[in-house]
């Protein structure tokens, strides 16, 4: 039994696959992969596409997202359909995941991006005869390949800011859950965006490798850390700029002063919400011995009420696939027999023919377990003491990962502080999984969670180019530096050089 299983195709040469829902295990349906002469020709319909697309006014592009959203307000229920029937997720964290999150994600882009891509003057320190001008023009086809965990928001987030910032878009959703990645292509079709601006091909690895070789001007990835770098390698090799969202090993540390009820609810959601296959999930505890045992009993009394199954009122859904449940099953039993205690689940639900898994409590774990070192992308919350805030600090960082992590203390000077000092790309003080949903914040791990930022400001820009226009102001047949090269020349430079960084007056004005 499997998810996503190969199925045979009428053309020789063909992969195709067949779908299969993990929470009923009943057929969701059966696709093509696309293959390397597809990819090539919907690049080549993306070119063409493009400067129509690129010339319109800011205005005219994000009414075609706002139109989305109305779209997908009207037909939220459909959508939602979908992706459970694809992911096993609960509705309500489906819908508000992934229809809530992009209904945002669609109207902040088409709201702002005007202010935030427009033309501007940057005053100039030194070389007071030029304007500079920062025009952030874009940067033609991007390629966008995406994960199966939040299929249908982790494609449209980057899909929106990229088409908003005037490219032509080629989507390669994930394999596992093509179905929920086809619905953006209803919904740009409904809202009746220019041909070719806007393309979904579905396929597998290859499809998303000739992608990559496709000679495409961005690629931007999210997805495992063994893909991206193999994404990167492509990317470096033809000199393509990438963004690369990958995995992560959250961790979440509790102080001695923070407010327990509320920290035992974060974890136990940050450790459970998508069934724990999320990439900021909340996967290593480090809690205050002083408030270790209480924190704990919290953690395992909550954890007791969550409810699985499929349909209805469930709090956690199922894993994705089997193999991702093995590395559950895996991680859970390595810890145990080097001596970690389980005081929470620790089996695949036997309630349920899907692919569910208990939520898991450990306590007694330590960094030589794979619980604590290999991202676990499942219901999994490992509990350790420490003895204070910097044994925690230094644990949270003695790790290949740095996604996103949280602190919990009543003391919110003290937890900004803290943040600074962990090595992750986002750090929440009594919250946790929080960052990707407030649109604002520049979302992208350190270390081997990957390279570049998404969202906000800074990741609307990266899909531009920011072109630097230096206009001469005043004129005249020449320019101190230019030729003919004399001594005269020389003398002057040296004494600017002397003058101007060498006097207080001179490094003041410089
Ligand atoms: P994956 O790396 O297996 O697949 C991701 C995508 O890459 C899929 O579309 C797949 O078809 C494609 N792909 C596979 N091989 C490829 C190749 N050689 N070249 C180009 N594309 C290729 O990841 P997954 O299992 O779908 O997703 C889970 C992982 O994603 C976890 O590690 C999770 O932490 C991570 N993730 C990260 C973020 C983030 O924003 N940092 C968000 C969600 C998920």
């Amino acid at each position: 039994m499997a998810w996503v299983e190969a199925a045979s195709s009428d053309e020789p040469g063909r992969r195709r696959y067949r779908l299969l829902n993990p929470a009923s295990l009943e057929s969701v349906g059966e696709f093509d992969a696309l293959g390397e002469a597809e990819v090539h020709a919907a690049v080549e319909r993306a070119r063409k596409a493009w400067p129509q697309w690129a010339a319109l006014e800011f205005d005219e592009r994000g009414r075609y997202l706002q139109r989305a959203v109305a779209h997908l307000i009207a037909h939220q229920d459909e959508f939602v359909d979908v992706i459970v029937r694809e992911t096993g997720k609960p509705t309500v964290e489906a819908f508000a995941s992934e229809i809530l999150a992009a209904c945002d994600a669609l109207t902040f882009y088409a709201k702002r991006a005007r202010r935030i891509l427009t033309d501007r003057t940057l005053p100039v320190h030194l070389v007071k005869n030029k304007k500079l001008r920062i025009s952030y023009r874009p940067l033609g086809v991007v390629g966008i390949i995406t994960p199966w965990n939040f299929p249908f928001l982790l494609s449209l987030n980057p899909t929106a800011q990229a088409l908003m910032a005037g490219n032509a878009v080629i989507l390669k959703p994930s394999e596992v859950t093509a179905f929920s990645g086809r619905l953006l292509a209803d919904l740009f079709e409904a809202v009746g965006l220019p041909d070719g601006v806007f393309q979904v091909l579905l396929g597998d690895g290859e499809t998303g490798r000739a992608l990559c070789e496709s000679g495409v001007d961005k690629i931007s990835f999210t997805g495992s850390v063994a893909t991206g770098r193999r994404v990167g390698e492509i990317c470096g090799r033809n000199l393509v700029p990438c963004t690369l969202e990958l995995g992560g090993k959250d961790p979440m540390i509790v102080c001695a002063d923070a407010d327990l009820e509320r920290a035992a609810n974060g974890a136990v959601f940050g450790a459970f919400a998508n069934a724990g296959q999320v990439c900021i999930s909340t996967e290593r505890v480090y809690v205050h011995e002083d408030v270790a045992d209480e924190f704990t009993r919290k953690v395992v009394a909550k954890t007791g009420e969550l409810r699985q199954g499929v349909g209805g009122e469930i709090d956690v859904g199922c894993m994705i696939t089997p193999t991702q449940l093995e590395i559950v099953q895996q991680h859970v039993d390595d810890a145990v027999a080097h001596g970690a205690r389980l005081l929470a689940g620790g089996r695949r639900n036997p309630a349920y023919e899907g692919l569910f898994f208990e939520p898991t409590v450990l306590a007694d774990v330590t960094h030589d377990m794979k619980v604590m070192r290999e991202e676990t992308f499942g219901p999994v919350l490992p509990i350790m003491r420490v003895r204070d805030e910097a044994t925690a600090v230094g644990l949270a960082n003695d790790s290949a990962y740095g996604l996103n992590a949280s602190v919990w203390t009543r003391d919110k000077r003290k937890g900004v502080e803290m943040a600074k000092q962990i090595e992750a790309g986002a750090v929440v003080v009594n919250d946790c999984m929080v960052t990707y949903g407030v649109t604002e914040a520049p979302f992208g791990g350190r270390k081997d969670s990957g390279l570049g930022q998404v969202n906000g400001e800074i990741g609307l820009r990266s899909y531009c180019h920011a072109q630097a226009i230096l206009v001469d102001r005043f004129g005249g047949k020449s320019e101190g530096n230019w030729y003919p090269h004399t001594g005269r020349k020389l003398n002057r430079m040296k004494r600017v050089v002397r003058w101007l960084w060498g006097t207080p007056l001179g490094r003041w004005l410089s």
